[in-house]
């Protein structure tokens, strides 16, 4: 196969923006894996199912299909994902589901199930696969293995940014301090493949750097 790019890390370390530039420089295909698990989430709570029910949620699990569709408008190409058929692709961005997720995807038949269909996407390589265990986990033989983090406040203050471009509001940089602390916390203590920085990963401390440096950093380490 082709080689595979891993990058994981913390919620809002820019994973997604790094790993989209990253794989449009270099003609990969890209994975979001983060987008698997919230789309799962939000069928959950879209059928009024409890988070921690582990049986109706193996049920769901087994009855639920996720696709990534491209997309083109106005030369804008996006990937756009689906569950069941319906397009979650503004959805699963909501504070609901983002409060959620961590919950939704510490049960082990979740993991089993997404795991091995992102292995399934990545088993020909070629692509960026972004994500919390991709590098101990999911493709623990990737070439190049990628961890990004920055500082709980530098991720706040990027993320209140994000959300006044986007004309969503001003939330405090306490309250989301706090949320991307807890998700941390949650994301990093489950039982199955939890968040962590693989041994051989190499670790990006984004604090004071731009998405153009972190871009050209992977870029070079990928190309070497
Ligand atoms: O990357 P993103 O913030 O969209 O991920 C949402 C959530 O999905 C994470 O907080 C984590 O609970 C879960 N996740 C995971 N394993 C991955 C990617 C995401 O458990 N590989």
């Amino acid at each position: 196969r082709k080689p595979i790019l891993a990058i994981d890390g913390p919620a809002g370390a820019g994973k997604s923006t790094v790993a989209r530039r990253v794989a449009e420089q270099l003609n990969l295909f890209y994975l979001d894996t983060g987008a698997m698990y919230r789309a799962l989430t939000w069928l959950v709570l879209q059928s009024g199912i409890a988070v921690d029910d582990e049986p109706a949620i193996a049920e769901l699990v087994s009855q639920s299909h996720i696709e990534f569709k491209d997309y083109e408008s106005d030369a804008q190409r996006s990937k756009r994902i689906f569950i069941n058929d319906r397009d979650v692709t503004e959805e699963i961005r909501d504070v609901d589901v983002t409060a959620n997720v961590s919950a939704i995807s510490a049960h082990a038949i979740v993991r089993k199930v997404l795991v091995k269909q992102q292995q399934r996407y990545g088993s020909s390589g070629g692509i960026v696969i972004e994500g919390r265990d991709i590098g101990t986990c999911v493709f623990p033989d990737a070439e190049v293995k990628i961890f990004l983090t920055a500082s709980v406040q530098e991720r706040a203050r990027r993320r209140q940014q994000d959300l006044k471009n986007q004309g969503k509001g001003e939330i405090s940089l306490d309250e989301l301090e706090q949320s991307i602390f807890e998700r941390d916390r949650k994301d990093s203590t489950r039982a199955i493949s939890p968040l962590r920085k693989a041994d051989d990963a190499i670790e990006i401390q984004t604090d004071h750097l731009s998405v153009d440096e972190v871009v050209g950093a992977i870029v070079r380490l990928y190309l070497e």
